[in-house]
């Protein structure tokens, strides 16, 4: 059996009832099969893949918190640190009742190589709770965001670990759990990015996943003889992702038709309403039906259905699994060319292989919403040099970044003979950095 498969075997029998890790681990592995047998013995004596797919170190703890009522609920809290080779831990903290470790350590894995991907000095790791801020008061999210600190703080610094937003945790979250952190140690350095902009927080690191999204979607389609500009884009989600993409998509100059959030979805022919639509989730926090009833041209429909629109290029910005193979087969025959993913894996595996196998041009996750992470990495230099940078620095920054991942997996692909394969791509430009850095510091 080849090395690749007897790794996967054991991920699949180490860690059960797991599938969202195993997916993740199966499709980097898939893409690395031609790197790792080319120096296959060296790799298995070293059990680089063995160290690879086991986390440096799996947090988890309890988050007892007093409800409005006077009632004590208790959650599951969690941290992967899952790879510091390149740097420190960095990843996202998801809120959301669908939590779990699982969740979490696939997650974790795929940061790694999103993080190396960057260009920047960043290890890859991931945390969350089953906590739901929604329908929560302010009181209650603040007194969960405080007890989930008391019992991280000591497992996260500024050189050791950088947690950041992720699903269910904005800025009122962050700045709750910065606050905690600095009442417990005494300290105000650069913990936690995606802070509030009065302490530490950097500009455009709202935007940027979004707006990093349709910079690197921008740049494949230049390299693929395409333009954005008067393009049909189908958005799925409605939350930090697909806001800030909607956004950057028609200032390029694409019409924005759909978002969609757990419950229902809109479509709106004559183009998302921006404005509008971070009234209703970023200041009134409410369901897309309240955007429908404000726009005329906009229709509500209940459930699953984003992607039976016509449109030329699909954004899935909600979250995993959401695009599945149904799904990609009525894109291809509705003429979608391409779809970049905001979200972490929101593409199942046979999804991806259609899409790809019917000529649309594919760029997973951990290469197309790395723009988040690059720009909280520019956050913890900005916090480190006590400086603050322009809107515009940070924006140019964040795009020569978005460019640059392109251009690597694109090259990557085309040097192990996948042209086009950006899935490939991006895990083998990712994997040789991290690889490289493993085998440099040793057994660890
Ligand atoms: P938000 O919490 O701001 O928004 C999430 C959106 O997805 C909401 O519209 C939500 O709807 C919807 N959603 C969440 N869970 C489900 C579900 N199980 N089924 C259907 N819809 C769902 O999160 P973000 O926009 O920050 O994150 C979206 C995705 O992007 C995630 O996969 C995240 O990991 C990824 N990502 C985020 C980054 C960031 O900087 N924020 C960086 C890189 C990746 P509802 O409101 O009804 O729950």
């Amino acid at each position: 059996m080849s090395y690749v498969d007897e790794v996967f075997d054991m991920v699949v029998a180490k860690n059960p009832a797991q599938p969202e890790f195993h997916q993740a681990v199966k499709e980097v592995l898939e893409s690395l099969r031609v790197v790792i047998e080319a120096n296959e013995e060296a790799y298995r004596k070293d059990a680089l893949l063995e160290r690879l797919v086991t986390p440096e170190r799996q947090l988890l703890f309890r988050v007892p918190w007093v409800d409005d009522e006077g009632q004590v609920q208790v959650n599951n809290g969690f941290r992967v640190q899952f790879n510091s080779a390149i740097g420190p831990y960095k990843g996202g903290l998801r809120l959301h009742p669908s939590v779990n470790l699982g969740i979490i350590k696939f997650l974790g894995f795929e940061q790694i190589f999103k993080n190396s991907l960057t260009g920047l000095p960043i290890g890859g790791g991931k945390g969350g709770s089953d906590f739901d801020p929604k329908g929560k008061s302010d009181r209650e999210v603040m007194a969960f965001c405080q007890s989930f600190i008391t019992e991280l703080y000591k497992y996260i610094g500024a050189d050791t670990d950088v947690p950041a937003g992720d699903i269910g945790t904005g800025a009122r979250e962050i700045g709750y759990m910065y606050g905690q952190y600095k009442r417990l140690t005494g300290l105000y350095e650069g913990v936690l990015t995606g802070k509030g902009l009065t302490f530490g927080g950097s500009l455009a690191r709202t935007e940027a996943t979004g707006y990093g999204l349709l910079y690197l979607t921008e740049e494949m389609l230049k390299c693929n003889g395409k333009d954005i500009q008067g393009k049909v884009v189908a958005v799925s989600g409605s939350g930090n992702v697909a806001i800030y993409a909607s956004q950057k998509a028609q200032q390029l100059g694409a019409k924005v038709v759909t978002v969609s959030d757990s419950t229902g979805w809109v479509y709106d022919p004559e183009g998302i309403d921006v404005e509008l639509l971070k009234e209703v989730k970023e200041v009134k926090r409410a369901r897309l039906t309240e955007y429908a009833a404000a726009r005329p041209s906009a229709q509500y429909h209940e459930g699953k259905g984003v992607w039976t629109v016509k449109c030329d290029v699909a954004l899935p910005c909600a979250t995993q699994n959401e695009l599945d193979l149904e799904d990609a087969k009525t894109l291809v025959a509705n003429g979608c060319f391409a779809v970049a993913e905001g979200a972490n894996m929101p593409t199942t595996l046979e999804a991806t292989e259609y899409l790809q196998k019917n000529g649309v041009l594919f760029c997973p996750g951990k290469a197309a919403n790395a723009g988040g992470v690059a720009t909280s990495a520019l956050e913890m230099s900005q916090n480190s040099e006590r400086l603050s940078w322009t809107f515009q620095e940070v924006d140019s920054k964040l795009k020569s970044i978005m460019v640059n991942i392109f251009h690597n997996l694109d090259d990557a692909a085309k040097k192990y003979g996948m042209e086009g394969n950006y899935v490939a791509g991006a895990n083998i430009a990712g994997f040789l950095k991290v690889a490289e850095a493993m085998t440099a510091q040793g057994v660890v």
